[in-house]
């Protein structure tokens, strides 16, 4: 299985590409994680990074391109992939469709703007190994600390009500447009948000088998 899933900031794409990842075993590649790493990290990468990221910006085409064709042409991704942040726009997915790499299916998670605001500053994440968790909804069984790696949980800087505001807006600005883009390709499929992570899970394993 060779997937994109496209939805809003705080939609929960990184939560069900997990969730898809373990269901199929076949890795999750998330560009926002990949740079967050890079950020950590302290490297080149992340220092050019960091200056778009905070400010809800989108990280340069030609550097994020680069970054996924060559995390996909890495043995893992022989037996399929989940493309959780990429494409972000026309010209990602114009790049993608140039590259050769096929994809089966284009994924979007359908939830309510004033839920997402709500999930997205109530967000935590983890600082080790980047693991979403939530105040209210996903609460860590120790608090301040991650599930999956005992890593200390943190608020991510762009998740800051200010910058969720422009990153909401760049969303619909450029990557919305995008369903439409695979729609027409007959790759989309359609799944409605539920309130539950498992109860999404189902929906979209429902409508990925559709
Ligand atoms: P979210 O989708 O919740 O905003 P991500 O972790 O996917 O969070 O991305 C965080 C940030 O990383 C984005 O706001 C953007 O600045 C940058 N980023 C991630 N993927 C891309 C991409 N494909 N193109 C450009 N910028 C990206
Ligand atoms: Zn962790």
């Amino acid at each position: 299985m060779k997937l994109i899933i496209l939805a809003a900031p705080g939609a929960g794409k990184g939560t069900q590409a997990e969730m898809l990842s373990k269901h199929f075993e076949i890795p999750t590649i998330s560009t926002g994680a990949i740079l967050r790493k890079n950020m950590e990290d302290g490297t080149e990468l992340g220092a050019v990074a960091k200056n778009y990221i905070n400010e809800g910006k989108f990280v340069p085409d030609e550097l994020i391109i680069d970054i996924v064709k060559n995390r996909l042409n890495e043995d893992d991704c022989k037996n399929g992939f989940i493309l959780d942040g990429f494409p972000r726009n026309l010209a990602q997915a114009e790049a993608l469709d140039k590259s050769g790499i096929d994809i089966d299916a284009v994924l979007t998670l359908e939830v309510k703007d004033d839920e997402i605001v709500e999930r997205l500053s109530g967000r935590l994440e983890c600082k080790k190994c980047g693991s979403s968790f939530h105040k209210e909804h996903r609460k860590p069984e120790i608090d301040g600390i991650c599930d999956n790696c005992g890593g200390e949980l943190r608020v991510r800087e762009d998740d800051k009500p200010e910058v969720i505001r422009d990153r909401l807006k760049t969303y619909y600005e450029q990557t919305e447009p995008l369903k439409e883009y695979y729609k027409n390709k007959g790759m989309l499929k359609v799944a409605v948000g539920k309130s539950e992570i498992k109860a999404t899970t189902q929906e979209v394993l429902k409508v990925l088998e559709a």
